[in-house]
């Protein structure tokens, strides 16, 4: 086990965006918290410090949460490749996918118990009773037991779901039940992803948030995104007069130093054309190989437009053993394509060396970005497309999911029904690069939006009163 560090923030940075009325139940809530919890600690256990949006959230909520006084935690397990490979099949089937058909039997189970108790004799020993610990996700599924054991409250949080059973969904609910069903409390991120078996008065639904101050989504002046992009080689043609920089979450300024990793065939976007972008982990059910198909296939290129996918470095996600395969794929995907489609094409790796850094190359991608897009097969909540409402941007996704719990249809972006329908897919993509007004107009609802459901004081109160609830 290994402890993130985080620099608390001060929750009160909020209230210009969320108003008096709201700051002041806000501050209520995190004052009740922290009475009740009386020192106690919080202390949260998922299975990677980077990449991907748990990692993304825990950063941030929990920043707010040592704000406002309350000890919050953040450690990460370990495992090793095999532990991965069966979290990722497990990842895909609750997904309702069979990502690389793999076996969830016997050596499996033996494996992945063999990684729980060497992580629970990492934690067991730190938590004292009384305190309260979250395991998120069916990496930490495991360690339920242990930690009921040390006398704490446990909550388990799974930020994957789909809202239809299949064989893969029961597949998975099938091997994490044993470990999970003891949780003093269940979170998930909408009440369709909860299996009946989890009793109703233990489930807990909490939509996640995004912080606005955070190196992914703090503002930045256009012209400092263009320099920004310029320098890390994602756009062509800007001269920049001083290297691009981002504020920490601590506060310090950060330089950024390193390029992305890029495949294309020629230059990179001009600073003036349409980019319509997709930053997602390498991940079979975020279609990056749907996206550029539907792109090359259904947007007229006379529009001009370019299509970037984006995502972590293939390195740089640890519990994400399928990332460098579907890079691979979507690599070949793209070769395949007519040498005239590829060239408006762009896929490139963010390096994760520096999340702050990597953060910001993403805030500034999503702010140049005319369309941001996330066409998932099947997403938990999707906070790529609240980062893009954040921004302003019209967003187009997949009605699946937590995504469907953020956009309305023609209001806040363009729903695809039908993730597969790439023809829909690409006619919405045309449809907002013509039409500037109903662009500008779905950005900013979308942004009000977020400032409405989105942000930290809503979910933090609901942790509140959660941990309230289950305190006995
Ligand atoms: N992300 C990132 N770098 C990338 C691509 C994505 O930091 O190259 C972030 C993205 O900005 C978002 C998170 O990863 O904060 C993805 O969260 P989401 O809920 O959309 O999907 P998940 O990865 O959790 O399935």
């Amino acid at each position: 086990m290994r402890e993130v560090d985080i620099e608390p923030l001060d929750p009160a940075r909020l209230d210009p965006l969320i108003g008096p009325e709201r700051a002041e139940r806000f501050a209520g809530a995190t004052e009740a918290a922290r009475r009740a919890l009386d020192g106690r600690r919080v202390v949260n256990v998922n299975s990677t410090s980077a990449g991907g949006g748990v990692a993304e959230m825990l950063q941030t909520t929990l920043a707010y949460a040592r704000g406002a006084g309350v000890d919050a935690r953040w450690l990460v397990m370990e495992g090793d490749e095999e532990f991965f490979a069966t979290t990722k099949r497990i990842h895909n089937g609750l997904y309702g996918e069979p990502g690389d058909y793999g076996a969830l039997g016997v050596a499996e189970t033996r494996h992945y118990e063999s990684v729980q108790r060497a992580n629970a004799e990492a934690l067991a020993p730190t938590i004292a009773a009384g305190e309260f610990v979250i395991l998120h996700d069916p990496q930490t599924a495991g360690l339920v037991e242990a930690v009921r054991a040390a006398g704490a409250r446990v909550v388990w949080r799974c930020h994957v779901g789909c809202d239809i059973e299949n064989e893969w969904t029961d597949r998975a609910w099938k091997f994490l039940r044993p470990y999970v069903e003891s949780a003093d409390a269940f979170v998930f991120s909408r009440a369709e992803f909860a299996p009946s078996w989890v009793p109703r008065e233990r489930t807990h639904v909490i939509p996640p948030s995004l912080d606005p101050f955070s190196a992914k989504n703090q503002p930045m002046s256009p012209r400092a995104v263009r320099t920004l992009l310029s320098q890390v080689g994602l756009l062509d043609g800007v001269e920049a007069l001083a290297p691009a920089s981002f504020v920490r979450r601590d506060g310090s300024f950060g330089v950024v130093a390193r390029y992305a990793d890029v495949l294309e065939n020629g230059p990179a976007p001009a600073a003036g054309a349409p980019v319509v972008l997709q930053a997602s982990r390498w991940d079979r059910v975020k279609d990056m190989a749907g996206v550029m198909t539907g792109f090359a296939e259904h947007v007229d290129p006379a529009l001009g437009a370019h299509l970037l996918l984006t995502g972590p470095a293939v390195y740089g996600v640890a519990d994400d053993p399928e990332a460098a395969e579907v890079l691979i794929e979507c690599m070949q995907v793209w070769a395949s394509l007519p040498h005239e489609r590829r060239h408006r094409i762009h896929l490139s790796c963010i390096p994760m060396v520096d999340p702050d850094e990597a953060a910001a190359v993403v805030n500034a991608l999503q702010r140049h970005a005319s369309i941001v897009v996330q066409k998932s097969l099947a997403e938990g909540f999707g906070l790529t497309v609240t980062e893009g409402m954040w921004k302003a941007r019209p967003v187009i996704a997949s009605a699946v999911g937590g995504i469907v719990d953020q956009i309305q249809h023609g209001e806040h972006g363009l729903l695809v029904q039908d993730p597969h329908d790439l023809a829909t897919f690409g006619a919405y993509v045309e449809q907002l690069l013509t039409d500037a007004d109903l662009a500008v107009e779905m950005g900013r609802h979308g942004r009000a939006r977020v400032v409405d459901e989105f942000l930290a004081d809503r979910h933090l109160a609901q942790y509140g009163r959660l941990l309230q609830s289950i305190d006995r």
